[in-house]
């Protein structure tokens, strides 16, 4: 499924007001021409429509591709550098001296 919604934010170069449509998921299976829109830097950017300036949007953002049984999904540096961010991850793997097994623990798409 594609997520998105609309968004009000300033150019960080003029500061002038703007709306920008974001996605917190697309599927390009659904919608391909999202996928177009990805790799030119047309998703989750704002283009402002005084300085022409092009501010890119600092959120999650989840890639799925069914066709290819694809799925990526993207943490800016920003989200990442916060603490405990990968608290969860790392509570979630299990200890191999208890017994658990780490490798058994993966995500299958
Ligand atoms: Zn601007």
């Amino acid at each position: 499924m594609t997520q998105q919604g609309q968004i009000q934010m300033d150019c960080p170069k003029c500061a002038s007001k703007g709306k920008v449509t974001v996605h917190q998921s697309i599927n390009v299976s659904l919608d391909p021409g999202l996928r177009e829109k990805l790799f030119n830097g047309e998703i989750n950017v704002l283009h402002c429509a005084e300085c022409g300036h092009d501010a890119f949007i600092s959120i999650p953002l989840l890639y799925h591709d069914m066709d290819r049984k694809f799925m990526v999904q993207f943490f800016p540096f920003s989200l990442i550098e916060e603490k405990g961010f990968f608290g969860p991850i790392q509570q979630g793997r299990g200890d191999p001296e208890d017994g658990g097994h780490p490798a058994e623990n993966q995500t299958r798409l």
